[in-house]
């Protein structure tokens, strides 16, 4: 019973990160996050319906991508086959962390993507943060509109009237990725109300980060 807990101990300190930094409702359950389990077709992910800030090692559900319950006695997250839908999809990812996140989510219902506006950004998750289009939650259409867009091998998202997906090699990495994608939607964000003209990186800048990130992510 031992062999998960480790994965998830990362899942509980990274959720409550997210609830006391405002990612995560603090008496709802929405958002999910997940660690792909090391050289296996299984998945740790958050339960069902709990309230985040109150999870401990027993509620974390170890299932594999067929969703066939391997620990743990709570359903899963009604957003698992779009997490296994990411493992199966990008081979660089290990972890996903999705949020309801106020900015990115703002720019959600806006449909606005984020262009490349800065260096770190742009090396981090890539030249741009798309939208996802629109579908319920938990449907088969959200798992396939989200394979369709992870093509472009960026790592953060914006779901349409929806929240945040954000991705990484690890968990470490995936949440940083989530706080970088909350910086520059609040920073796009307050930008788009002045009016003015957005300033985006030269296409030189874009190239020579995106070889970068070939290096660092292929
Ligand atoms: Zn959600």
């Amino acid at each position: 019973m031992k062999n998960y807990d480790s994965i998830k101990r990362e899942i509980i300190d990274s959720t409550s990160w997210l609830v006391e930094h405002e990612y995560l409702g603090q008496l709802s359950s929405g958002g999910n996050i997940s660690v792909r389990v090391p050289d296996k077709d299984v998945v740790a992910i958050t339960p069902s319906g709990m309230p985040y800030r109150s999870l401990d090692l027993n509620d974390i559900c170890v299932i594999d991508f067929d969703q066939n319950p391997i620990e743990g006695n709570l359903s899963p997250s009604i957003e698992a086959a779009m997490h296994i839908g990411v493992y199966q999809e990008r081979s660089d990812v290990n972890a996903v962390v999705h949020t309801h996140q106020p900015f990115a989510s703002t720019l959600a219902i806006i449909n606005k993507p984020i262009p490349a506006l800065f260096d770190e950004i742009t090396v981090e998750i890539g030249h741009v943060v798309e939208i996802i289009p629109y579908a319920f939650s938990g449907s088969s259409e959200l798992v396939n509109n989200v394979r369709t867009k992870l093509k472009n091998a960026c790592h953060c998202f914006l779901i349409q009237n929806h929240g945040a997906l954000c991705l990484g090699a690890d968990m470490e990495r995936a949440m940083k990725n989530a706080e970088l994608l909350e910086n520059v939607a609040q920073i796009y964000y307050h930008a788009l109300a002045t009016g003015g003209e957005i300033s985006v990186l030269p296409h030189s800048a874009i190239d020579y980060f995106a070889d970068m990130r070939k290096l660092r992510f292929r």
